[in-house]
Formats: structure tokens, C-alpha cells, sequence
């Protein structure tokens, strides 16, 4: 017992005790900076390393995904997470009976390009979240549409959980981390931040009065230009992600679009 009489002594502590940063590992500064979030906020860190079979469609690139468990694992010791929990495919998915579909938010764009890939997603976060139980569990806003269907998953099914959302970290030239970036060779890499740079230049024109259609289309013209083949751009209400020209809701403009061999996304 600690008696206590001065306001200054009491130093009560108030970070909550598990912290949970689900990954699928080739670690990058985007995943370090969940953890230091998590270090910071909670006493126990644990992040998940799971190669996450049931969210590859057919024909995507789990099997190349790239793993490196020993760099990951010195990475995660060195921002001082606590356990990283790093299970078989089998000891996941015993059977894979059962699943979690979100409808809503995770219907349209990766949810339309990628088929079951929300399902997949929805399904291994929400064990993770039974297996883990953690108090607070951290994403990157990178993958947008990803926190509002976990968003959605945790309010649907009432998941005792707090969710954080972190902000995109990125390359000195503004490409977005990504464990995919690999994939990009030397004659790609140069092009790969003009997706980025397309999107501020339609936030910027939607800032600035031009119609969000007409902002999306010159962004999406300039981007094939350059040999992107665009999947989606869109401005969507960031709650519902239905699309929307309201600039009152906060819109974020998102898009993803392949160069190359590689499947980039990205939002604003
Ligand atoms: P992944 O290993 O790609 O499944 O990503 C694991 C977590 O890291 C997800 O919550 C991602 O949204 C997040 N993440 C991936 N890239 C970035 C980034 N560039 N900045 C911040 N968070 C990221």
C-alpha cells in the first residue's frame, strides 16, 4: 500500500496492459512505429507475425511473400516488444469452417479487386483478438478500408477491444512503407511515389474548389501516363466508404494501382 498526500506523488499508472500490433512480418518503419506506439501506451507488447493464407486470393503472392522471422525478430526486440507470436498455419486454421464476413464497409474497392480478402482478414484478426485478448490493438491508416472493416468487425460482434489507428509512414519521397515495395525493381521504384503525389494533387484540387470527378479523372489519366495500371481512385466518406463529394465529411481520396508486377495502395 502507498499513501499518498501529494497531488504530484501520485503518479498512478494508467497504461493498459496488453497491446496487440497484428503482421504479417518483413518488417518496415511502419510496423516498428505501431510498436513504439504500443511500447509507449501498454505494458505488455505482443505482435502477431502470421502470413496470413485465407486473405491471398487465388493467384497473389503468398507463396513469394516475402519472410525473414530472425531480422523480424531482432527488429521486434529492439522497439521492445515483449512477445512476438509467430504461429503455424495449422495451429491458426485447425479447419477453416468458420468465418467472419463484414459486410458494409469492406464490400467495395479491396473488397471487389481482392474477393474474400476481407473475409480473411476479418476472420484471423478476430481470432487473434480471442487468442491475444488484448486491451488496446494498433493498424495503419495506410490500409485504410482494412481499419474501417476492423472497425466495423469490432462494433458488430461488441470485441472488447480499443482500436488505434496510426498515420502512414513514409519514404523520404513520399512512397508508402510496404513489405511489397520489395517487388519493386530499380526502373519501377522512381515511378512508385507518383501515386502518392497524384493523390495530394487531387486533395489539393478539391481544397481548392475543382469537382472531386473531375480532380479523380486527371489523377487517374496522369497516373496511366506513367504506366500505372489504376484498380480504383475514389473520394469516399471515410465512415461508410460509399463514395461521396461531401467535403464536410472529411473525405479521403484512396486508390490503389499496379505498376509493374506490384499491386500499390495508398490514401489521403
Ligand atoms: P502488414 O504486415 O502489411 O499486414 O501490416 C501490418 C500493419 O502495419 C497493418 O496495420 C498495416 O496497416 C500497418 N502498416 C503497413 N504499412 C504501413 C505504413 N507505411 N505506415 C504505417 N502503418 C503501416
Amino acid at each position: 500500500l502507498k499513501i499518498v498526500r501529494h497531488i504530484a506523488d501520485l503518479d498512478l499508472d494508467h497504461t493498459l496492459k496488453i497491446g496487440l500490433v497484428p503482421t504479417m512480418g518483413a518488417f518496415h518503419e511502419g510496423h516498428l512505429h505501431l510498436m513504439r506506439k504500443a511500447r509507449s501506451e501498454t505494458k505488455t507488447v505482443v505482435v502477431s507475425l502470421f502470413v496470413n493464407p485465407t486473405q491471398f486470393a487465388p493467384g497473389e503472392d503468398f507463396d513469394r511473400y516475402p519472410r525473414d522471422e530472425e531480422r523480424d525478430a531482432a527488429l521486434a526486440e529492439a522497439n521492445g516488444v515483449d512477445v512476438l507470436f509467430a504461429p503455424t498455419v495449422e495451429d491458426v486454421y485447425p479447419r477453416r469452417t468458420t468465418s467472419v464476413h463484414v459486410g458494409g464497409v469492406a464490400t467495395r474497392w479491396e473488397g471487389a479487386h481482392r474477393p474474400g480478402h476481407f473475409d480473411g482478414v476479418a476472420t484471423v484478426v478476430c481470432k487473434l483478438f480471442n487468442i491475444v485478448s488484448p486491451h488496446v490493438a494498433y493498424f495503419g491508416l495506410k490500409d485504410f478500408q482494412q481499419c474501417a472493416v476492423i472497425k466495423q468487425m469490432v462494433e458488430d460482434l461488441d470485441v472488447p477491444v480499443k482500436l488505434s489507428f496510426e498515420e502512414t509512414i513514409r519514404e523520404s519521397d513520399g512512397l508508402a512503407l510496404s513489405s511489397r515495395n520489395v517487388y519493386l525493381n530499380e526502373e519501377l521504384r522512381p515511378t512508385a511515389p507518383e501515386l502518392y503525389r497524384q493523390l495530394g494533387l487531387v486533395k489539393d484540387e478539391i481544397h481548392s474548389g475543382t469537382p472531386v470527378d473531375q480532380a479523380i479523372e486527371v489523377a487517374r489519366a496522369n497516373l496511366t501516363a506513367l504506366g500505372f495500371q489504376v484498380e480504383y481512385m475514389a473520394a469516399v466518406d471515410p465512415a461508410t466508404l460509399e463514395p461521396s463529394s461531401d467535403v464536410n465529411v472529411g473525405l479521403r481520396v484512396i486508390a490503389a494501382a499496379k505498376l509493374g508486377p506490384v499491386r500499390l495502395i495508398d490514401n489521403v
